[in-house]
This record gives C-alpha cells, sequence and structure tokens, in this order.
C-alpha cells in the first residue's frame, strides 16, 4: 500500500492531521538553515516552543513573589507536582492516585526496590532482560549487594534463543516456573531500549504474581511511545524518564508509578523526607511521620519547579493531542519508515525490532553487518541523527509528535546510496 516516492510521502504529510505539531517545536538546524533529520527522541526528545514561556512564568514569578510564590504565584508552587498527575496518569493509562513525577529514573528504581524488593534469605533473587538498559542492571546488582547477596547468583537474566535478538515470554515463563521459589523481584524493560521490543507487560504481571514476586517496569522507553494501561496490567509499580518521548529537557525528572493495591499499606517499608508526610499537617513540623497514600507516599522533597514547568509544556501537549491519535500516527510512520528499508537491495542490514506493530513503539533498530561506527558518523554528516549502540545497531525513532513521512523518506535515501 505504501509507495517509495516522495510524492508519496509528501501527500501522507498533507492527509497527516497531526502534521501541524511539527511548527510548536525547535527543529535544530545545519549551518545553511535546514533541518537536520532527527530520530533521536528516544534519547532526548525536541523542546516544544512553548517550554519557555512555561518556565519564564516560574522565573517571573520567583522574581516577584520570593518565598511567598509557594502560594501566591499564578500555578502555586506548593502543590506544583499537583498539576502534572492526571495528564501523566493518562500517558500510562493509570489513576492519578498511583502517579506521582519526582527524582529521576535511577533514583525511583531504587526508591520503588526499597518497598518491593523485600527479599529473604531463600527468595531473593532478580530476573532482568539481558539486554536490560546498565543503569538498570548497576541498580539492581547493587541492591543486591545492599542486602548481602552475591551479585552475579542473584541476578537472572531473560535472554534470547541462540541466534535470535528478540525475548519470548514463554522463556520468562520457564525462568519463573523453575526458579520462582527463589525469585523476589521481576524488573524488566517494558519496551527495550536496544531493540525497541515492547514486551507484554500483562502477560509478565501475571507470570511473576502466579510465584508471588513482585513484578516492576521500566518505562523510559515506553511512556509518551506506547499505552502500557499500567493500571490494568496489574504490576505493581513501574518508572520512567521524561526527557526522552515526554519532550521535558535534559535530565529532567521522572515519573512514578505505584499500583492502587499498594496504595493504602502504610506498613510497607520506604525511605521518608518531609515530602511523603501528609500534607494536611507537614508544616506543624513536630508530628510524628503519616505517610501519605498513593505515589505520593514516594516522594521525599520538595521538588524543582523550574523542571516541573518544562515537563507541564510538554504534558499539555499531550493531553491536547491524546495517545490514541499519536499512536495511530506512529504506527503509520513507522510502518513506512520499515517499508522504506525493506526496499534496499543490500544484505548489509536487518531491522531487530519486531516487524508486528503491537510488538514495538515508534523505534527501529537496524543491525549492520560487518559494522563499525563508520556508517553511523557518515549519517551524522548528512544530517541524520541516530543513536550508534555498540556492538552493531543504530536505533532511530521517527517520533510522531515532530517527525514527517518526508523525513523518514529522506534519511533513507540517503542511507541507500551511503551502503
Ligand atoms: C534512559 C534510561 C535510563 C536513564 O536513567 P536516568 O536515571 O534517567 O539517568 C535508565 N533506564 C532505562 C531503561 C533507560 O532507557
Amino acid at each position: 500500500m505504501y509507495k517509495p516516492t516522495l510524492d508519496y510521502a509528501q501527500q501522507l504529510d498533507k492527509e497527516d492531521n497531526l502534521a501541524h505539531l511539527r511548527a510548536q517545536f525547535h527543529i535544530p538546524k545545519d549551518a545553511e538553515g535546514n533541518d537536520w533529520l532527527y530520530f533521536t527522541g528516544n534519547s532526548l526528545g525536541l523542546q516544544p516552543k512553548q517550554t519557555q514561556q512555561y518556565i519564564q512564568q516560574e522565573l517571573d514569578d520567583w522574581a516577584k513573589y520570593g518565598v511567598e510564590g509557594h502560594f501566591e504565584a499564578r500555578n502555586p508552587w506548593m502543590p506544583y507536582h499537583e498539576f502534572l498527575t492526571n495528564s501523566m496518569a493518562k500517558i500510562v493509562g493509570a489513576k492519578p492516585l498511583e502517579v506521582v513525577v519526582m527524582n529521576t529514573l535511577t533514583t525511583n528504581l531504587h526508591l520503588l526496590m526499597v518497598s518491593f524488593y523485600q527479599p529473604t534469605k531463600t527468595k531473593y533473587k532478580i530476573v532482568i532482560e539481558s539486554d536490560a538498559f546498565p543503569s538498570d542492571r548497576y541498580a539492581v546488582q547493587s541492591q543486591l549487594k545492599f542486602h548481602g547477596f552475591d551479585t552475579e547468583e542473584g541476578l537472572i537474566e531473560w535472554k534470547p534463543r541462540k541466534g535470535e535478538e528478540l525475548l519470548r515470554i514463554e522463556d520468562l515463563e520457564k525462568i519463573v516456573d523453575e526458579q520462582g521459589d527463589e525469585i523476589a523481584l521481576l524488573l524488566i524493560g517494558g519496551v527495550n531500549y536496544y531493540t525497541g521490543q515492547y514486551l507484554d507487560i500483562k502477560r509478565i504481571a501475571e507470570i511473576g504474581h502466579a510465584k508471588n514476586c513482585m513484578v516492576g517496569i521500566d518505562l523510559a522507553h515506553g511512556a509518551g511511545n506506547i499505552s502500557p494501561e499500567l493500571h490494568d496490567s496489574g504490576v505493581d509499580f513501574a518508572a520512567w524518564c521524561t526527557y526522552k518521548y515526554l519532550n521535558s529537557g535534559p535530565g529532567s525528572l521522572a515519573g512514578l508509578f505505584v499500583h492502587e493495591k499498594h496504595a493504602h499499606n502504610k506498613e510497607l517499608p520506604r525511605f521518608a523526607g518531609w515530602w511523603n508526610h501528609n500534607k494536611e499537617t507537614r508544616f506543624n513540623m513536630r508530628q510524628p511521620f503519616d505517610v501519605m497514600p498513593g505515589a505520593e507516599g514516594w516522594q521525599l522533597s520538595n521538588p524543582p519547579i523550574l523542571s516541573m514547568a518544562a515537563i507541564r509544556a510538554s504534558l499539555d501537549m499531550f493531553e491536547e493531542v491524546g495517545m490514541e491519535a499519536l499512536r495511530a500516527k506512529s504506527e503509520k510512520l513507522t510502518g513506512y519508515f520499515e517499508y522504506l528499508i525493506n526496499q534496499i537491495d543490500t544484505d548489509r542490514i536487518k531491522i531487530i525490532t519486531p516487524s508486528n506493530p503491537k510488538e514495538r513503539g515508534c523505534q527501529l533498530s537496524i543491525q549492520v553487518k560487518n559494522a563499525d561506527k563508520s556508517l553511523h558518523k557518515k549519517l551524522t554528516e548528512n544530517n541524520i541523527i541516530t543513536d550508534w549502540r555498540e556492538p552493531d545497531v543504530i536505533r532511530c525513532a521517527p517520533v510522531p509528535m515532530y517527525n514527517s513521512f518526508e523525513d523518514v523518506y529522506r534519511m533513507v535515501e540517503i542511507l541507500k546510496t551511503l551502503l
């Protein structure tokens, strides 16, 4: 149904009812003023033009009110994180009670493991994907070590089969079936950062819970990309950053999800600070600790408002567009990208991301035969921004908010000549 011509790509852009969104972003340009072909929204999303004005508002109110801004600012800082909760909850398919924006991703994973990784002498192992993002692996290993376990012996890797790139859910089932009595926690990337594979989160939760394991999901590559329906999935907890598909700026704050079933359990072990203490009595200062229900009960500190303003600017766009429309465009855009790559007459490259749109987000991971980094370098010299991952994969993410069908067409035309 697709056609490999520029005319056709431009026709798709004309028919795209989200095409106007691109003009609401700053698209980086080369020295001659041509837009870069930006395919790394999976690493750092582009800046919405309105972000500046959202941050400026808080700078102005800080200048005008000083400390009184906590209550007097147009968007009072005291409850500022609450302004983000509803739209963030919608993006990941959660109830507002289950979601909060705070800290950064790896920090949140640790705070969640304080509560949901409660190993015993016999049930202490943690399962991760063999291609887990390094930070997640380090976090999990350090938790094992912290609790006095061997970091090799305590870590179980869910691996692709020999000669394959993707994970099979049956293999996770087998691991948990055989070793579940020793496993305390599954911590899995919902969308794998390397292959772009979108795993069946609900199934993972069922598999883990059948053997009384806690189940946590890292949604760094899922939030704003796919619709994970976290509440219905039944997973115990999740965390994600906001600087990838959520366009909230470098190093911006992260999201945290704790399922409703844990929302009122005050007995869960957790770390505390004044920001997870009951809001009503927080400033009485002398009370014994009284933890808030829901995800807010994992906060520690009063949050950085300038970073939250950037998140708010971006979430307002998501709120307006809706994940459903974004996802519909995304499937078409990545489908077109895949089609064009498959038209290239070469055996040097292979897409390792699943071809079923239900098992991937927008990213395609392209494996390059006999690779060194030179192809990636040549792409960059041609204003095509992609991401190289050792040993041999180029990751490209056409993002439905700001990438066009023409972007994808031009990228593949250049790739063709470089091959
Ligand atoms: C991007 C990413 C991270 C980064 O962690 P930070 O704490 O935000 O630096 C961690 N895990 C995964 C799976 C990621 O994709």
